[in-house]
């Protein structure tokens, strides 16, 4: 019962503000919003630009070819839109969207949306993102390398055996609950020779570290 006064006096209020308050509150919401920078001078030092470092040259060319290289450049220091890179670069936007996917797949570039009140559309403002990319790599890199190590250990560890029929290798103690029949084409066992296999995959990792050393 003590709470209906101050209700009453509350929508009493909340009464004078809306007759009289509305164009107060509209100079006080101007007065505390900060003005907003230029907003060139904001691109300009916030958006990455494409360095100048072989490793992430080459990634941008594996990952999107010589066109995603021409849009990264486009795309340098700057945020667009998908219809001012086609513009920039006479090319249909069509293209551009797929280079754009390609490069947002691989960590390469990055969007921000924004909806439009006009038209309730987004709109995506597109920026590269090199530094993302190449940490993307390096961390799939060391997973690939750590699981060939563990594959390498698992063949230096076990005597295969098999069939001369191409079906699947088997380590011994397969062969040995299998009679040493091969389970799928009934041929003899025997075993096998699983040298080329580690040679390859001490190749494989080799190359890998010095990639991954290079970056
Ligand atoms: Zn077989």
């Amino acid at each position: 019962m003590f709470f209906k006064p101050i209700i009453f006096i509350n929508k009493f209020l909340q009464y004078i503000m809306n007759l009289g308050g509305l164009l107060v509150k509209k100079k006080v919401q101007e007065k505390t919003h900060p003005k907003l920078p230029d907003k060139k001078k904001v691109q300009e030092k916030t958006h990455p630009k494409l360095p100048d470092n072989p490793v992430i040259i080459k990634l941008l060319n594996q990952i999107a070819g010589k066109r995603g290289h021409e849009v990264a450049n486009v795309l340098s220091g700057k945020e667009l839109t998908d219809d001012e890179v086609a513009n920039q670069m006479g090319i249909r936007i069509n293209l551009v969207r797929r280079i754009l996917y390609e490069l947002y797949e691989n960590r390469f570039a990055n969007y921000r949306r924004v909806r439009d009140e006009n038209s309730g559309w987004y709109i995506y403002y597109w920026q590269l993102d090199p530094e993302r990319a190449l940490e993307y790599v390096n961390t799939n890199q060391r997973q690939l390398l750590q699981k060939l190590e563990e594959q390498l250990e698992l063949e230096n560890n076990t005597i295969y055996f098999s069939c001369n029929n191409e079906c699947p290798k088997m380590p011994f103690e397969q062969a040995m609950e299998n009679d040493f029949k091969c389970p799928k084409c009934g041929g003899k066992l025997e075993s096998y020779d699983n040298s080329n296999v580690t040679t390859s995959l001490k190749q494989r990792i080799q190359s890998l570290r010095q990639q991954t050393l290079g970056n």
